[in-house]
C-alpha cells in the first residue's frame, strides 16, 4: 500500500528544504499541491521529477482526494505540499489527510518551515502553552467574538495578517489589548528583509506605520491572571445577580466562572445577600 507524505516545504529561503523532503519529493510518484506552477518551480530547483502534479486547493481538494486515493490503492507514494510552510496549517491539506485516514493508509509527516512557530519562538514570548489561530474573521461579529476571547487568553496567540490590513489591525489590537500586553511581529521570515519588532500594540502601530511590504505573523502574548477579587467585589456580584433573579447555587457558581475568587469566600458572602428562591 502506497503512503502520503505531508511535506512542510520552505517559507522564503530555498535553503531551509530538509534533506529528507528532497528524497521523499524525488522519489513519490505524485505530488499534490495548490498551484502546479508553483510548486514546478520548486521540484525543478531540487531535482526532483514526480511523474504526476496533482491540483489540490480549497476548490479541488475532494477531487484530488479521490485521484490521490486510487494512487495510493495502486501502491504508489503520494505527496502533499503547500504553496510555502506546512501544508493544514492555513493552507489545504486538511481534507486530503483526512480522506486517506479514513481511506486506511498510511499518512507520515515530514516536518520543517511552519511561519507560525518560526513567529513564536522569534518572539521572546511565552511558548509553553500557545495557540495558532491562523487569519482572523475580517471583520463583523465573528471578529469581535474572536478579539473579545483573545482579551483574556492565557496562551501565547498566533495570527497570519496581510501586510494591507497590518495598519487598521494594530491601531485596533492598541485600543483592545491596551499597554501592558506585550507583542511581536515578523516579516519576511527567512527572506532577505527579515524583521522581528517586539513591543507593546502602540509601539508596533507606531513602528509599522504607513505602507508595509511582505508576509507578517503577529504574535500576542499572554493575558495577565486575573487580579484577584476583594470580598466587597464578590459580594457586589452576587447582589446583581440576585436582584435579576438568579437563585443562590446558579448565582455563586456564575460569580467563580466570572471573577477570580475562592470558592469558600464566594459561599459565604452569598449568605449575606437576600436570594428570590430563599424568600417565602
Ligand atoms: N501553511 C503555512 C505555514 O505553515 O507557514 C501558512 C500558510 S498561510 C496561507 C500564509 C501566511 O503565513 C501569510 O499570509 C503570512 O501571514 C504567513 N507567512 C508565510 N510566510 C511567511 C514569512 N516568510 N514571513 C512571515 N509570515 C509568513
Amino acid at each position: 500500500m502506497g503512503k502520503l507524505y505531508v511535506v512542510a516545504t520552505p517559507i522564503g529561503n530555498l535553503g531551509d528544504i530538509t534533506v529528507r523532503a528532497v528524497d521523499v519529493l524525488s522519489s513519490v510518484e505524485a505530488v499534490a499541491c495548490e498551484d502546479t506552477r508553483h510548486s514546478g518551480r520548486l521540484l525543478r530547483h531540487i531535482g526532483a521529477r514526480p511523474n504526476q502534479l496533482i491540483r489540490s486547493d480549497a476548490h479541488t481538494e475532494q477531487r484530488a482526494s479521490t485521484r490521490v486515493i486510487e494512487l495510493l490503492d495502486a501502491g504508489h507514494d503520494v505527496a502533499v505540499v503547500s504553496d510555502a510552510g506546512t501544508p493544514g496549517v492555513s493552507d489545504p491539506g486538511t481534507s486530503l489527510v483526512a480522506a486517506v485516514v479514513e481511506a486506511g493508509f498510511e499518512v507520515v509527516p515530514l516536518p520543517g518551515p511552519s511561519a507560525a512557530l518560526a513567529a513564536l519562538v522569534a518572539s521572546g514570548l511565552p511558548t509553553e502553552r500557545f495557540v495558532v489561530e491562523g487569519f482572523l474573521p475580517r471583520k463583523g461579529r465573528a471578529r469581535q467574538e474572536i478579539l473579545s476571547d483573545l482579551v483574556a487568553e492565557p496562551r501565547t496567540v498566533v495570527i497570519y495578517e496581510s501586510p494591507r490590513r497590518l495598519g487598521a489591525t494594530l491601531v485596533e489590537f492598541a485600543e483592545l489589548f491596551g499597554d501592558q500586553r506585550m507583542a511581536s511581529i515578523s516579516r519576511e521570515l527567512t527572506k532577505l528583509h527579515e524583521e522581528t519588532f517586539r513591543g507593546t500594540f502602540s509601539e508596533l502601530a507606531a513602528h509599522f506605520d504607513g505602507v508595509v511590504k511582505g508576509e507578517i505573523v503577529i504574535v500576542i502574548g499572554p493575558a495577565p491572571p486575573p487580579e484577584p477579587a476583594t470580598v466587597e467585589v464578590v459580594t457586589e456580584h452576587l447582589e446583581k445577580l440576585a436582584s435579576a433573579g438568579s437563585d443562590r447555587r446558579s448565582g455563586v457558581a456564575a460569580t467563580m466562572a466570572t471573577l477570580s475568587a475562592p470558592k469558600r469566600m464566594v459561599y459565604e458572602a452569598s449568605l449575606a445577600v437576600d436570594w428570590p428562591d430563599l424568600t417565602v
